[in-house]
């Protein structure tokens, strides 16, 4: 498992490079990448939150995993405000703002040319992620920052396991 990076470490705020050749190396990351998603029980992984600067994204939002080279976001639409946490900032989430709808194209593992359109959660997990390659945080967004009550009272948490998906 792949060491998470949190809120403070600088990698986190570089502007990542784009991929230049997917290629074994490359490869090889992003499957470590999506095995550290698992175990740390996430939705998405950027290369940055795991010190890596390249434009490489992970997520699985339950129909299994895709990786991303070089994404970018070419279309969005509507507004929703959502709750959203980050396994780069732990114990923490904030209601954001974002488009409701967004279109992504990015690079798959053979090099391929795509294209995913979403909303929900997976509109949500692909800005998230899009914005840590710009050394964005969604607490840069936030009016306001909660901490996870949850988190805080292991009595609680134990009367009532909650499983929380982080990105
Ligand atoms: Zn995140």
């Amino acid at each position: 498992m792949l060491e998470i990076r949190k809120d403070g470490d600088p990698v986190l705020r570089q502007v990542a490079k784009p991929v230049a050749n997917i290629d074994e190396n490359s490869l090889k990351l992003a499957a470590e990448m999506i095995k550290t998603m698992y175990e740390a029980d996430g939705v998405g992984l950027a290369a940055p939150q795991v010190g890596e600067s390249i434009r490489l994204v992970v997520y699985d939002v339950g129909d299994g995993p895709v990786t991303m080279f070089n994404p970018v976001v070419t279309d969005s639409e509507g507004l929703l405000e959502c709750e959203e946490r980050c396994l780069s900032v732990p114990g923490k989430y904030a209601f954001i703002a974002r488009p409701e709808t967004v279109e992504v194209r990015y690079l798959d593992r053979s090099g391929r040319h795509c294209k995913v359109k979403g909303d929900g959660l997976l509109g949500r997990c692909l800005q998230h992620e899009l914005d840590h390659l710009d050394g964005k945080l969604y607490t840069d967004l936030a009016k306001e920052v909660f901490t996870d009550e949850r988190a805080k009272n292991s009595t609680e948490r134990a009367k009532n396991p909650v499983k929380e998906k982080s990105r």
